[in-house]
Protein backbone atom coordinates (compact mmCIF):
# COMPACT_ATOMS: atom_id res chain seq x y z
CA UNK A 1 0.00 0.00 0.00
CA UNK A 2 1.11 3.59 -0.61
CA UNK A 3 0.19 6.56 0.81
CA UNK A 4 1.38 10.22 0.70
CA UNK A 5 5.12 9.38 0.68
CA UNK A 6 5.24 7.16 -2.04
CA UNK A 7 6.74 3.73 -1.02
CA UNK A 8 10.42 3.66 -2.74
CA UNK A 9 10.56 0.03 -4.37
CA UNK A 10 7.23 0.97 -5.77
CA UNK A 11 8.04 4.54 -6.78
CA UNK A 12 11.03 3.40 -9.04
CA UNK A 13 8.76 0.50 -11.13
CA UNK A 14 5.41 -0.48 -12.17
CA UNK A 15 2.42 -1.50 -10.52
CA UNK A 16 -0.38 -4.18 -11.92
CA UNK A 17 -3.28 -3.30 -10.89
CA UNK A 18 -7.28 -4.35 -12.23
CA UNK A 19 -8.91 -0.85 -12.25
CA UNK A 20 -6.99 2.63 -11.48
CA UNK A 21 -9.55 5.04 -10.10
CA UNK A 22 -8.90 8.71 -10.42
CA UNK A 23 -9.71 11.11 -7.77
CA UNK A 24 -10.52 10.22 -4.35
CA UNK A 25 -13.54 11.69 -2.98
CA UNK A 26 -16.64 10.59 -1.88
CA UNK A 27 -17.62 8.32 -5.17
CA UNK A 28 -13.93 7.56 -6.25
CA UNK A 29 -13.06 6.34 -2.21
CA UNK A 30 -16.17 4.28 -1.93
CA UNK A 31 -15.62 2.64 -5.09
CA UNK A 32 -11.88 1.84 -4.59
CA UNK A 33 -12.76 0.23 -1.00
CA UNK A 34 -15.62 -1.50 -2.28
CA UNK A 35 -13.66 -3.57 -4.92
CA UNK A 36 -10.57 -3.70 -3.28
CA UNK A 37 -12.73 -5.55 -0.50
CA UNK A 38 -13.90 -7.87 -2.49
CA UNK A 39 -10.28 -9.03 -3.82
CA UNK A 40 -10.33 -6.44 -6.73
CA UNK A 41 -6.49 -4.86 -6.84
CA UNK A 42 -7.14 -0.99 -7.43
CA UNK A 43 -4.83 1.78 -7.50
CA UNK A 44 -6.65 5.19 -6.38
CA UNK A 45 -4.49 8.75 -7.28
CA UNK A 46 -6.07 12.03 -6.00
CA UNK A 47 -4.12 15.43 -6.76
CA UNK A 48 -5.26 16.38 -3.23
CA UNK A 49 -3.78 15.29 0.00
CA UNK A 50 -6.35 13.03 1.61
CA UNK A 51 -5.72 13.92 5.48
CA UNK A 52 -6.64 17.88 5.66
CA UNK A 53 -10.56 16.47 4.16
CA UNK A 54 -10.87 15.14 7.94
CA UNK A 55 -11.60 18.70 9.55
CA UNK A 56 -11.24 18.41 12.48
CA UNK A 57 -13.93 20.36 13.98
CA UNK A 58 -17.75 20.04 12.79
CA UNK A 59 -18.39 22.13 9.82
CA UNK A 60 -21.73 22.26 8.99
CA UNK A 61 -21.10 19.82 6.20
CA UNK A 62 -23.11 16.71 5.91
CA UNK A 63 -25.00 14.02 2.62
CA UNK A 64 -28.60 12.66 3.10
CA UNK A 65 -27.88 9.03 2.58
CA UNK A 66 -30.03 6.97 1.51
CA UNK A 67 -30.87 3.76 2.41
CA UNK A 68 -29.19 2.30 -0.66
CA UNK A 69 -26.14 3.92 -0.31
CA UNK A 70 -25.80 2.69 2.79
CA UNK A 71 -26.11 -1.14 1.45
CA UNK A 72 -23.07 0.00 -0.49
CA UNK A 73 -21.05 1.66 2.53
CA UNK A 74 -21.83 -1.63 4.09
CA UNK A 75 -20.91 -3.64 1.77
CA UNK A 76 -17.30 -1.42 1.49
CA UNK A 77 -17.06 -1.49 5.47
CA UNK A 78 -17.48 1.71 5.63
CA UNK A 79 -20.48 2.75 7.12
CA UNK A 80 -19.24 0.60 10.76
CA UNK A 81 -16.24 3.09 10.84
CA UNK A 82 -18.15 6.58 10.80
CA UNK A 83 -16.65 8.11 13.92
CA UNK A 84 -19.75 10.35 14.19
CA UNK A 85 -23.50 8.40 14.69
CA UNK A 86 -25.54 9.06 11.32
CA UNK A 87 -28.66 10.67 12.02
CA UNK A 88 -31.94 9.32 10.85
CA UNK A 89 -34.21 10.84 8.58
CA UNK A 90 -37.56 8.98 10.30
CA UNK A 91 -40.40 11.74 8.03
CA UNK A 92 -40.29 14.37 5.86
CA UNK A 93 -43.05 16.68 5.75
CA UNK A 94 -43.19 18.70 2.21
CA UNK A 95 -44.86 22.07 2.43
CA UNK A 96 -45.36 25.21 0.32
CA UNK A 97 -45.24 28.56 1.51
CA UNK A 98 -43.59 32.19 2.13
CA UNK A 99 -41.27 33.56 3.85
CA UNK A 100 -42.85 34.78 7.45
CA UNK A 101 -46.23 33.43 6.56
CA UNK A 102 -47.62 30.48 7.46
CA UNK A 103 -46.88 27.52 5.07
CA UNK A 104 -49.70 26.40 3.34
CA UNK A 105 -52.00 23.93 4.99
CA UNK A 106 -51.83 21.69 2.19
CA UNK A 107 -48.43 19.61 2.51
CA UNK A 108 -46.85 15.99 1.76
CA UNK A 109 -45.98 14.06 5.00
CA UNK A 110 -43.90 10.83 4.54
CA UNK A 111 -43.31 8.34 7.13
CA UNK A 112 -40.54 5.78 6.64
CA UNK A 113 -42.85 3.24 8.91
CA UNK A 114 -45.41 3.42 5.30
CA UNK A 115 -42.59 1.31 4.00
CA UNK A 116 -42.00 -0.70 7.20
CA UNK A 117 -38.54 0.77 7.50
CA UNK A 118 -36.79 2.56 10.44
CA UNK A 119 -35.28 5.77 8.12
CA UNK A 120 -35.15 7.32 4.70
CA UNK A 121 -32.08 8.12 4.89
CA UNK A 122 -29.23 8.96 7.47
CA UNK A 123 -27.38 12.85 7.71
CA UNK A 124 -24.24 11.80 7.51
CA UNK A 125 -21.17 14.91 7.95
CA UNK A 126 -19.02 15.11 5.36
CA UNK A 127 -15.74 14.92 7.76
CA UNK A 128 -17.08 11.47 9.01
CA UNK A 129 -17.46 9.56 5.75
CA UNK A 130 -14.20 11.20 5.23
CA UNK A 131 -12.30 9.78 8.06
CA UNK A 132 -14.16 6.46 7.83
CA UNK A 133 -13.03 6.51 3.84
CA UNK A 134 -9.17 7.58 4.69
CA UNK A 135 -9.02 4.89 7.12
CA UNK A 136 -10.60 1.92 5.37
CA UNK A 137 -8.53 3.21 2.31
CA UNK A 138 -5.47 2.27 4.15
CA UNK A 139 -6.58 -0.47 5.82
CA UNK A 140 -6.77 -2.89 2.29
CA UNK A 141 -3.44 -4.48 1.19
CA UNK A 142 -4.42 -4.46 -2.50
CA UNK A 143 -5.84 -0.84 -2.19
CA UNK A 144 -2.31 1.51 -3.51
CA UNK A 145 -3.49 5.22 -2.39
CA UNK A 146 -1.41 7.86 -4.46
CA UNK A 147 -2.13 11.48 -2.87
CA UNK A 148 -0.98 13.85 -3.16
CA UNK A 149 -0.34 13.00 -6.79
CA UNK A 150 -0.14 14.56 -10.36
CA UNK A 151 -0.89 11.78 -12.54
CA UNK A 152 -1.21 11.45 -16.52
CA UNK A 153 -3.23 8.59 -18.03
CA UNK A 154 -2.54 7.17 -21.05
CA UNK A 155 -5.83 4.44 -22.37
CA UNK A 156 -5.77 2.07 -25.53
CA UNK A 157 -7.37 -0.70 -27.09
CA UNK A 158 -6.00 -3.77 -24.75
CA UNK A 159 -5.23 -1.56 -21.81
CA UNK A 160 -4.26 1.74 -19.93
CA UNK A 161 -1.59 3.03 -17.61
CA UNK A 162 -1.73 5.71 -15.34
CA UNK A 163 1.61 7.17 -14.70
CA UNK A 164 2.30 9.08 -11.50
CA UNK A 165 4.69 12.19 -11.18
CA UNK A 166 7.84 10.67 -9.15
CA UNK A 167 6.00 7.76 -8.80
CA UNK A 168 5.37 4.23 -10.37
CA UNK A 169 3.84 3.29 -13.57
CA UNK A 170 0.22 1.65 -12.77
CA UNK A 171 -1.14 -0.38 -15.52
CA UNK A 172 -4.55 -1.39 -14.99
CA UNK A 173 -7.50 -2.67 -17.53
CA UNK A 174 -10.21 0.52 -16.27
CA UNK A 175 -9.66 3.75 -15.56
CA UNK A 176 -12.28 5.15 -13.86
CA UNK A 177 -12.87 8.60 -13.58
CA UNK A 178 -14.41 9.70 -9.90
CA UNK A 179 -12.33 13.72 -10.04
CA UNK A 180 -16.13 15.01 -9.53
CA UNK A 181 -18.00 17.72 -11.69
CA UNK A 182 -14.92 19.58 -14.13
CA UNK A 183 -13.41 15.89 -15.17
CA UNK A 184 -10.45 16.31 -16.81
CA UNK A 185 -10.31 12.89 -17.99
CA UNK A 186 -14.29 13.40 -19.58
CA UNK A 187 -12.99 16.35 -21.32
CA UNK A 188 -9.87 14.56 -22.58
CA UNK A 189 -12.17 12.24 -24.27
CA UNK A 190 -14.13 14.93 -25.62
CA UNK A 191 -17.21 13.10 -23.80
CA UNK A 192 -19.91 16.49 -24.26
CA UNK A 193 -21.44 17.80 -21.45
CA UNK A 194 -25.24 19.54 -21.36
CA UNK A 195 -25.54 22.54 -18.30
CA UNK A 196 -28.36 23.89 -16.70
CA UNK A 197 -27.73 26.97 -14.87
CA UNK A 198 -29.78 28.20 -12.23
CA UNK A 199 -29.18 31.38 -10.72
CA UNK A 200 -29.40 29.85 -7.39
CA UNK A 201 -26.70 29.30 -4.64
CA UNK A 202 -27.30 26.52 -2.43
CA UNK A 203 -26.43 27.92 1.24
CA UNK A 204 -25.27 25.05 3.46
CA UNK A 205 -24.67 25.09 7.02
CA UNK A 206 -25.84 23.77 10.48
CA UNK A 207 -28.00 24.91 13.55
CA UNK A 208 -28.31 23.71 17.09
CA UNK A 209 -31.58 24.46 18.28
CA UNK A 210 -33.89 24.72 21.37
CA UNK A 211 -36.34 21.44 20.72
CA UNK A 212 -35.67 17.90 20.02
CA UNK A 213 -36.27 17.51 15.64
CA UNK A 214 -37.68 13.72 16.22
CA UNK A 215 -35.72 12.65 12.86
CA UNK A 216 -38.25 14.73 10.84
CA UNK A 217 -37.26 16.24 7.70
CA UNK A 218 -38.43 19.41 6.27
CA UNK A 219 -38.50 20.52 2.62
CA UNK A 220 -40.14 24.09 2.80
CA UNK A 221 -40.72 25.40 -1.01
CA UNK A 222 -40.29 28.94 -1.15
CA UNK A 223 -39.81 31.70 -3.74
CA UNK A 224 -36.61 32.05 -4.21
CA UNK A 225 -36.07 28.16 -4.08
CA UNK A 226 -36.06 24.90 -1.15
CA UNK A 227 -35.28 25.49 2.30
CA UNK A 228 -34.50 22.19 4.13
CA UNK A 229 -33.99 21.27 7.47
CA UNK A 230 -32.47 18.30 7.89
CA UNK A 231 -32.24 16.44 11.10
CA UNK A 232 -28.29 15.59 12.64
CA UNK A 233 -27.26 13.20 15.24
CA UNK A 234 -26.57 15.33 18.48
CA UNK A 235 -23.73 15.45 20.27
CA UNK A 236 -22.72 16.35 23.96
CA UNK A 237 -22.32 19.54 23.31
CA UNK A 238 -25.30 20.30 21.03
CA UNK A 239 -27.80 17.79 21.63
CA UNK A 240 -30.61 18.80 18.85
CA UNK A 241 -28.50 19.70 15.69
CA UNK A 242 -29.80 20.02 12.05
CA UNK A 243 -28.60 20.81 8.53
CA UNK A 244 -29.52 23.29 6.67
CA UNK A 245 -29.69 23.36 2.66
CA UNK A 246 -30.88 26.91 1.38
CA UNK A 247 -31.48 27.38 -1.72
CA UNK A 248 -31.81 31.37 -3.01
CA UNK A 249 -31.31 33.26 -6.06
CA UNK A 250 -27.66 34.64 -6.29
CA UNK A 251 -28.16 38.27 -5.89
CA UNK A 252 -29.99 37.51 -2.41
CA UNK A 253 -27.70 34.37 -1.38
CA UNK A 254 -24.82 36.40 -1.97
CA UNK A 255 -26.69 39.22 0.30
CA UNK A 256 -27.78 36.26 3.19
CA UNK A 257 -24.05 35.10 2.92
CA UNK A 258 -22.62 38.69 3.71
CA UNK A 259 -24.85 39.65 6.78
CA UNK A 260 -23.45 39.31 10.43
CA UNK A 261 -24.26 35.98 11.67
CA UNK A 262 -27.16 37.40 14.42
CA UNK A 263 -29.03 38.60 11.27
CA UNK A 264 -28.63 35.59 9.18
CA UNK A 265 -29.82 33.75 11.98
CA UNK A 266 -32.98 35.44 12.58
CA UNK A 267 -33.89 34.93 8.19
CA UNK A 268 -33.21 31.30 9.17
CA UNK A 269 -35.74 31.11 11.93
CA UNK A 270 -38.42 33.34 10.18
CA UNK A 271 -38.56 30.54 8.01
CA UNK A 272 -38.42 27.79 10.28
CA UNK A 273 -41.20 29.27 11.85
CA UNK A 274 -40.90 28.29 15.24
CA UNK A 275 -40.70 24.95 14.25
CA UNK A 276 -37.83 23.75 16.57
CA UNK A 277 -37.54 26.66 19.11
CA UNK A 278 -34.74 29.20 19.47
CA UNK A 279 -31.65 28.44 17.38
CA UNK A 280 -28.23 29.11 16.72
CA UNK A 281 -25.59 28.84 13.84
CA UNK A 282 -22.71 25.91 14.53
CA UNK A 283 -19.82 26.45 11.89
CA UNK A 284 -19.63 28.34 9.28
CA UNK A 285 -21.91 29.05 5.91
CA UNK A 286 -21.05 27.28 2.59
CA UNK A 287 -21.94 28.41 -0.77
CA UNK A 288 -22.64 26.29 -3.96
CA UNK A 289 -23.57 28.04 -7.46
CA UNK A 290 -26.00 25.66 -8.54
CA UNK A 291 -25.78 23.84 -11.89
CA UNK A 292 -26.73 20.77 -13.07
CA UNK A 293 -25.07 18.75 -15.64
CA UNK A 294 -24.96 15.57 -17.56
CA UNK A 295 -22.43 13.88 -19.83
CA UNK A 296 -23.81 12.82 -23.20
CA UNK A 297 -22.29 9.35 -22.90
CA UNK A 298 -20.81 7.23 -19.63
CA UNK A 299 -17.83 5.08 -21.38
CA UNK A 300 -14.91 5.67 -23.89
CA UNK A 301 -12.20 3.31 -24.87
CA UNK A 302 -11.47 1.21 -21.16
CA UNK A 303 -12.69 4.22 -19.40
CA UNK A 304 -15.89 5.04 -17.31
CA UNK A 305 -17.09 8.04 -15.65
CA UNK A 306 -19.09 7.88 -11.79
CA UNK A 307 -20.61 10.27 -9.66
CA UNK A 308 -20.38 13.86 -10.26
CA UNK A 309 -17.96 13.21 -13.18
CA UNK A 310 -21.26 11.54 -14.57
CA UNK A 311 -24.16 13.98 -13.55
CA UNK A 312 -24.69 16.61 -11.26
CA UNK A 313 -28.38 17.68 -10.22
CA UNK A 314 -30.20 20.26 -8.16
CA UNK A 315 -29.98 19.32 -4.56
CA UNK A 316 -33.28 19.95 -4.15
CA UNK A 317 -33.96 16.72 -3.25
CA UNK A 318 -30.34 15.64 -1.59
CA UNK A 319 -29.68 12.43 -4.48
CA UNK A 320 -26.27 13.94 -6.24
CA UNK A 321 -23.57 11.56 -3.70
CA UNK A 322 -26.85 8.86 -3.57
CA UNK A 323 -26.55 8.92 -7.64
CA UNK A 324 -22.89 9.02 -8.05
CA UNK A 325 -23.19 5.80 -5.20
CA UNK A 326 -25.89 3.82 -7.06
CA UNK A 327 -23.18 4.31 -10.50
CA UNK A 328 -20.18 2.62 -8.24
CA UNK A 329 -22.51 0.13 -6.79
CA UNK A 330 -23.82 -0.74 -10.41
CA UNK A 331 -19.88 -0.43 -11.71
CA UNK A 332 -18.14 -2.58 -8.85
CA UNK A 333 -21.02 -5.69 -9.40
CA UNK A 334 -20.06 -6.08 -13.03
CA UNK A 335 -16.24 -5.33 -12.50
CA UNK A 336 -16.25 -8.31 -9.65
CA UNK A 337 -18.00 -10.93 -11.43
CA UNK A 338 -15.52 -9.89 -14.48
CA UNK A 339 -12.54 -10.44 -12.29
CA UNK A 340 -14.07 -13.47 -9.78
CA UNK A 341 -14.74 -15.03 -13.79
CA UNK A 342 -10.82 -13.67 -14.74
CA UNK A 343 -12.64 -11.86 -17.60
CA UNK A 344 -11.21 -8.22 -18.57
CA UNK A 345 -13.34 -5.76 -16.72
CA UNK A 346 -12.33 -2.77 -18.98
CA UNK A 347 -14.51 -4.17 -22.14
CA UNK A 348 -16.50 -2.60 -24.65
CA UNK A 349 -20.06 -4.72 -23.40
CA UNK A 350 -19.41 -4.59 -19.77
CA UNK A 351 -18.94 -0.53 -20.15
CA UNK A 352 -22.39 -0.39 -22.53
CA UNK A 353 -23.68 -2.52 -20.18
CA UNK A 354 -23.10 -0.46 -17.28
CA UNK A 355 -24.02 2.96 -19.12
CA UNK A 356 -27.43 1.44 -19.75
CA UNK A 357 -27.94 0.77 -16.82
CA UNK A 358 -27.50 4.14 -15.22
CA UNK A 359 -27.59 6.85 -17.68
CA UNK A 360 -31.21 6.53 -18.06
CA UNK A 361 -31.83 5.79 -14.36
CA UNK A 362 -30.02 9.46 -13.95
CA UNK A 363 -31.30 11.21 -16.98
CA UNK A 364 -34.46 10.88 -15.26
CA UNK A 365 -33.50 11.92 -11.94
CA UNK A 366 -31.74 14.78 -12.94
CA UNK A 367 -35.44 15.92 -15.35
CA UNK A 368 -37.22 15.28 -11.75
CA UNK A 369 -35.04 17.50 -10.15
CA UNK A 370 -35.05 20.06 -12.56
CA UNK A 371 -38.75 20.21 -13.12
CA UNK A 372 -39.15 19.88 -9.17
CA UNK A 373 -37.22 23.23 -8.81
CA UNK A 374 -38.73 25.13 -11.98
CA UNK A 375 -42.72 24.27 -9.93
CA UNK A 376 -41.95 25.29 -6.76
CA UNK A 377 -39.91 28.24 -7.25
CA UNK A 378 -42.24 30.26 -9.09
CA UNK A 379 -44.60 32.67 -7.29
CA UNK A 380 -47.04 32.57 -9.60
CA UNK A 381 -50.52 31.97 -8.09
CA UNK A 382 -51.96 29.29 -10.63
CA UNK A 383 -48.77 27.58 -10.44
CA UNK A 384 -49.18 27.56 -5.97
CA UNK A 385 -52.41 25.98 -6.72
CA UNK A 386 -51.97 23.56 -9.48
CA UNK A 387 -48.85 22.43 -6.96
CA UNK A 388 -51.27 22.76 -3.85
CA UNK A 389 -53.74 20.49 -5.91
CA UNK A 390 -50.60 18.26 -6.65
CA UNK A 391 -49.27 17.39 -3.46
CA UNK A 392 -52.75 17.08 -1.81
CA UNK A 393 -53.50 14.48 -3.98
CA UNK A 394 -50.41 12.43 -3.82
CA UNK A 395 -50.84 12.58 0.10
CA UNK A 396 -53.87 11.02 -0.70
CA UNK A 397 -52.77 8.42 -3.01
CA UNK A 398 -50.85 5.50 -0.43
CA UNK A 399 -49.57 3.51 -3.60
CA UNK A 400 -48.04 6.71 -4.68
CA UNK A 401 -46.80 8.00 -2.08
CA UNK A 402 -45.11 4.75 -1.60
CA UNK A 403 -43.53 4.76 -4.71
CA UNK A 404 -42.03 8.34 -4.15
CA UNK A 405 -40.52 7.09 -0.54
CA UNK A 406 -39.01 4.13 -1.87
CA UNK A 407 -37.51 6.28 -4.54
CA UNK A 408 -36.76 8.08 -2.35
CA UNK A 409 -34.53 5.71 0.45
CA UNK A 410 -32.93 4.58 -3.17
CA UNK A 411 -34.53 1.38 -3.48
CA UNK A 412 -35.65 1.91 -7.12
C1 LIG B 1 -25.40 22.62 -1.90
C2 LIG B 1 -25.20 21.15 -2.13
C3 LIG B 1 -25.78 20.25 -1.27
C4 LIG B 1 -25.65 18.88 -1.50
N1 LIG B 1 -26.29 18.03 -0.66
C5 LIG B 1 -26.27 16.69 -0.93
C6 LIG B 1 -27.00 15.76 -0.11
O1 LIG B 1 -27.63 16.11 0.88
N2 LIG B 1 -26.96 14.45 -0.44
C7 LIG B 1 -26.28 14.01 -1.55
O2 LIG B 1 -26.34 12.81 -1.85
N3 LIG B 1 -25.54 14.87 -2.32
C8 LIG B 1 -25.53 16.19 -2.05
N4 LIG B 1 -24.82 17.05 -2.84
C9 LIG B 1 -24.01 16.52 -3.96
C10 LIG B 1 -22.66 15.96 -3.50
O3 LIG B 1 -21.93 16.93 -2.77
C11 LIG B 1 -21.83 15.49 -4.71
O4 LIG B 1 -22.67 14.68 -5.51
C12 LIG B 1 -20.59 14.68 -4.30
O5 LIG B 1 -19.65 15.48 -3.61
C13 LIG B 1 -19.90 14.08 -5.53
O6 LIG B 1 -18.82 13.26 -5.14
P1 LIG B 1 -17.66 12.89 -6.17
O7 LIG B 1 -16.74 11.99 -5.39
O8 LIG B 1 -18.23 12.40 -7.46
O9 LIG B 1 -16.92 14.24 -6.54
P2 LIG B 1 -16.14 15.27 -5.62
O10 LIG B 1 -16.72 15.31 -4.25
O11 LIG B 1 -16.08 16.54 -6.40
O12 LIG B 1 -14.65 14.65 -5.49
C14 LIG B 1 -13.75 14.65 -6.60
C15 LIG B 1 -12.36 14.27 -6.11
O13 LIG B 1 -11.48 14.18 -7.24
C16 LIG B 1 -10.28 14.89 -7.00
N5 LIG B 1 -9.78 15.38 -8.30
C17 LIG B 1 -10.30 16.34 -9.09
N6 LIG B 1 -9.56 16.46 -10.21
C18 LIG B 1 -8.58 15.54 -10.14
C19 LIG B 1 -7.51 15.19 -10.99
N7 LIG B 1 -7.30 15.79 -12.16
N8 LIG B 1 -6.67 14.20 -10.60
C20 LIG B 1 -6.86 13.56 -9.41
N9 LIG B 1 -7.86 13.88 -8.56
C21 LIG B 1 -8.71 14.85 -8.92
C22 LIG B 1 -10.66 16.00 -6.02
O14 LIG B 1 -9.53 16.41 -5.25
C23 LIG B 1 -11.72 15.28 -5.15
O15 LIG B 1 -11.14 14.60 -4.07
C24 LIG B 1 -24.91 18.41 -2.62
C25 LIG B 1 -24.28 19.33 -3.46
C26 LIG B 1 -24.45 20.69 -3.26
C27 LIG B 1 -23.79 21.63 -4.19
Amino acid sequence: MTEIEPDVTIAAGRLDVDIGVIGAGPVGGTLACRLAAAGVRVAIVDRAALPPMEHPDFDGRAYAVAAGSRALLEAADVWDRLPYPPGPIRDIRVSDGKVGRPASPLHLHFSARAVQSDAFGWMVEARSLRMALNARMHDLPNLSVFAPADASVIRAADGAEIRIAGGPVVSCRLIVAAEGRNSPLREAAKIPVTRLEYGQTGIVFAIAHERPHNGVALEHFLPGGPFALLPMAGNADEPNLSAIVWTERAATAAYLLEMPPERFVREVARRLGGHVGAIRLVGRRWSYPLTAMHAHRYTDTRLALVGDAAHGVHPIAGQGLNLGFLDVADLANQIIAAVNAGEDPGVAELLARYQAGRRPANLAMLAATDTLDRLFSSDSRALRVARDVGMAAVDRLPGLKRLFMRRAMGAA
